[in-house]
């Protein structure tokens, strides 16, 4: 669609009653042209909701109650937007009683699916609210369910974007509201089945809706707005001295954001590179400053940016029969990764091993184990950290070595990788 711009607002632009008023007077200097909005969850629920699922699995009546907080706190946060009879508290109460009728029943035998039923009601709820407050602000806004719109396959957690009937729901859904006028606005992170079950993409999932839809309805371009000033040379909780990157080509945001860096969801740059949307990065705090231009062009010459990416786990297999690994075995252990859709961020191999650092979530890696374990003898090293360094200087890698056990190391022209342990300080004065 022509001139159509695609916004993205994470949970931390819309996490309380100040930041949704915030993004509705970012949107007011857009109105008059196609914006097609996606939200997250407002600030922390998600990881809340993931507490009644487990809470759910575990059987231990404290669902409910974690539930009713989180409700609280919308409740709390939409009586500081509306007056006390607006619709939006039936509407908004209708999606939570949805999660109610799951909590009535047992608990679901395929614990991912059961997950994906609950936790889609952060993201329900906060584009309810922000739509009928951008509707109360005058600012005419639809409400559309993006499960109408994303099809995915049913691996419940993780769905896989089944992209032709996307296209064609993103056409004959959303393109009719956007042709109304007004805006849009739809939830990032979920999706269906084509069974009508819910799905979400993965945590952390909103940037990648929104290239989605941007894909989808040829959008001119995309901006994620956060809280920070645009893509920074490493996260500024993690590490000083960072500086704004102006520009950053494509490839240089899939490699950074693939090993860790949290600012972009990194399934986000391939559908925009695939149609060429540039992805800017900006500021819900500062919304004038000029953040950061994804695009294809290529800058070349760039800082050292750094990526951590914590929980990860080295996984060391070797032959029990001393059969080459990479001769008789690589297959077989590639079909287990693919099948657990375990992220393999570096591997190394010798005559009879392997060695495999991964993302460590969940417990896909104890499952991985067990399916290898009768052919090969398997350890696991846990609780790693992965830092990934673009256009190293070997200052910044002496630095970012200090206080820790460098496990695997692997360089190419333009990247270095280290698994590392964190070098524990006891402290081993008596107390008292
Ligand atoms: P959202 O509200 O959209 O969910 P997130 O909190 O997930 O936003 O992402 C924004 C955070 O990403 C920043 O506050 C920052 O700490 C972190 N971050 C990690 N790496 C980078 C980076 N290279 N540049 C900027 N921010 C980064
Ligand atoms: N609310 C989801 C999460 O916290 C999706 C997102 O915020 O992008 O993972
Ligand atoms: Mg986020």
């Amino acid at each position: 669609m022509k001139n159509l711009k695609v916004f993205k607002f994470g949970g931390s632009s819309v996490r309380d009653a100040a930041n949704i008023k915030n993004v509705a007077s970012i949107l007011q200097s857009f109105t008059g042209r196609p914006i097609l909005i996606v939200v997250s969850a407002m600030g922390k629920t998600t990881n809340a909701l993931e507490e009644v699922v487990a809470a759910q699995a575990a059987r231990n009546g404290k669902a409910l109650e974690i539930l009713n907080s989180i409700k609280e706190q919308h409740y709390q946060i939409m009586s500081e937007l509306f007056d006390p009879g607006d619709e939006v508290f039936a509407a908004v109460n209708d999606h939570f009683v949805t999660v109610e009728w799951v909590l009535e029943e047992e608990p679901h035998e395929n614990y991912d699916y059961m997950y994906d039923q609950i936790i889609c009601v952060g993201e329900l709820v906060s584009s309810t609210i922000m739509a009928a407050y951008l509707n109360k602000a005058g600012l005419p806004t639809s409400w559309l369910d993006a499960r109408d719109v994303i099809l995915t396959d049913d691996i419940y957690r993780e769905g896989w974007v089944q992209w032709d009937e996307t296209v064609e729901k993103a056409k004959a859904k959303a393109l009719p509201l956007l042709e109304k006028g007004g805006f849009v606005l739809t939830q990032g992170f979920i999706g269906s089945t084509t069974e009508n079950a819910t799905t979400t993409l993965g945590r952390e999932g909103s940037d990648y809706t929104a290239a989605i839809f941007s894909f989808c309805l040829d959008a001119e371009d995309m901006t994620i707005w956060k809280d920070v000033p645009g893509v920074l040379t490493a996260d500024p909780r993690l590490f000083d001295n960072v500086v704004k990157l102006d520009r950053l080509s494509y490839r240089e945001a899939i490699e950074m954001t693939y090993y860790g860096a949290k600012v972009i969801h990194p399934k986000t740059i391939k559908p925009l590179q695939n149609k060429n949307i540039p992805l800017f990065v900006k500021s819900f705090i500062d919304p004038k400053g000029e953040g950061t231009l994804i695009s294809s062009d290529v800058e070349d010459h760039y800082p050292p940016m750094v990526a951590l990416e914590r929980n990860q786990a080295l996984v060391y297999i070797s032959t029990r029969d001393f059969s080459f690994v990479a001769e008789h075995h690589m297959s077989v252990l590639f079909t287990h990764i693919a099948n657990l859709r375990l992220q393999v961020n570096m591997m190394q191999n010798t005559a009879i091993s392997f060695v495999v650092c991964v993302n460590d979530i969940d417990d896909k890696v104890d499952r991985f184990a067990q399916h290898i374990q009768g052919d090969f003898k398997v350890l696991i090293d846990r609780n790693l950290e992965l830092i990934t360094v673009r256009h190293a200087q070997p200052a910044v890698l002496e630095n970012l070595r200090k206080g820790k056990i460098l496990l695997m190391e692997e360089r190419t022209k333009d990247t270095v990788q280290m698994v590392v342990k964190n070098v524990q300080v006891v402290d081993w004065k008596e107390v008292g």
